[in-house]
């Protein structure tokens, strides 16, 4: 596949990379369900989601503290403020936090948080992937908009030459043509990864759609396509949100999508 021998190969690694997180596995037949808003946004505003989440059957929790943006003068993220309203989530609820790094001096921060989201923009930022490569916190390493699968596994590979095995995939949906939807969310890349590769494969149709209408059909496809799981953007108030509420969906619905991914999962056991 890729030029020379590489860590995230099936062929040198058959059977699937089982990644702990807490008390949950990710990979290895179980259905990982990651959901949160955006950005953390208030004290208010996290707690009561990753209430509603946990309750509805959510395995971890994500928010953004520092959020790329893609014009400066948007909501940047509450940064130090919004790592440490995450871990206040963790510990009234006891789920597990995911959550997106952009610089690597920022690490620090980042020490009790569970797994380290690479997000689409930086998913080619080789020295950022060579230094979390030295820790031994899980990645999760999203597709960028413009790479290629095989770039992709490209920049797992930096993460994994570098000492850290604990790498999941995130196919997060690519720029094409087509305009209606933010993103096109390439299905195919997840049985073609699970097939190359024995790392976890997360889908995101969250930014593959950018629709919220479109976050639940998309989410049990990916389930059907053989993903390991699926983030998805939930808020409490979508029509208020300080990011992304276009494509953020309700707790209620959230509870919906749920109780249909399960019935997915079950069908393909
Ligand atoms: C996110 O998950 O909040 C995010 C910014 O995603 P992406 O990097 O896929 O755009
Ligand atoms: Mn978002």
């Amino acid at each position: 596949m890729i030029d020379n021998i590489n860590r995230t190969s099936r062929n040198i690694h058959p059977n699937n990379t089982v990644i702990k997180v807490c008390d949950t596995e990710i990979g290895g037949g179980n259905l990982t369900i990651i959901a949160g808003p955006c950005s953390v946004e208030s004290e208010e505003q996290i707690l009561e989601i990753a209430k509603s989440i946990k309750n509805s059957g959510a395995n971890i929790l994500r928010g953004g503290a520092f959020k790329p943006r893609t014009s400066p003068y948007d909501f940047q993220g509450m940064e130090a403020d919004g790592i440490k309203l995450l871990k206040l989530a963790k510990q009234e609820t006891g789920l597990p936090i995911v959550s997106e790094i952009v610089g690597l001096r920022h690490l620090n921060l980042f020490e009790d948080i569970d797994i380290l989201q690479v997000g689409a923009r930086n998913m080619q930022n080789f020295e950022l992937l060579k230094e979390l490569g030295k820790t031994n916190k899980p990645i999760l390493l999203k597709r960028g908009f413009s790479n290629s699968i095989k770039e992709l596994l490209s920049s797992a590979e930096y993460i994994m030459s570098s000492g850290n095995d604990k790498v999941i995939l995130c196919e997060r949906g690519i720029r094409t043509f087509e305009t209606l939807t933010r993103n096109t969310l390439d299905l195919s890349a997840v049985p073609l990864l699970k097939e190359i590769s024995h790392l976890p494969v997360i889908v995101d149709p969250s930014h593959g759609t950018g629709i919220a209408k479109l976050v639940s059909p998309m989410s049990l496809a990916a389930i059907a396509a053989g993903s390991d799981g699926i983030m998805v953007e939930v808020h409490n108030d979508p029509d208020n949100a300080l990011s992304d509420g276009d494509q953020s969906i309700t707790p209620t619905q959230f509870y919906d999508l749920v109780q249909k991914a399960r019935k997915v999962k079950n069908i393909l056991l």
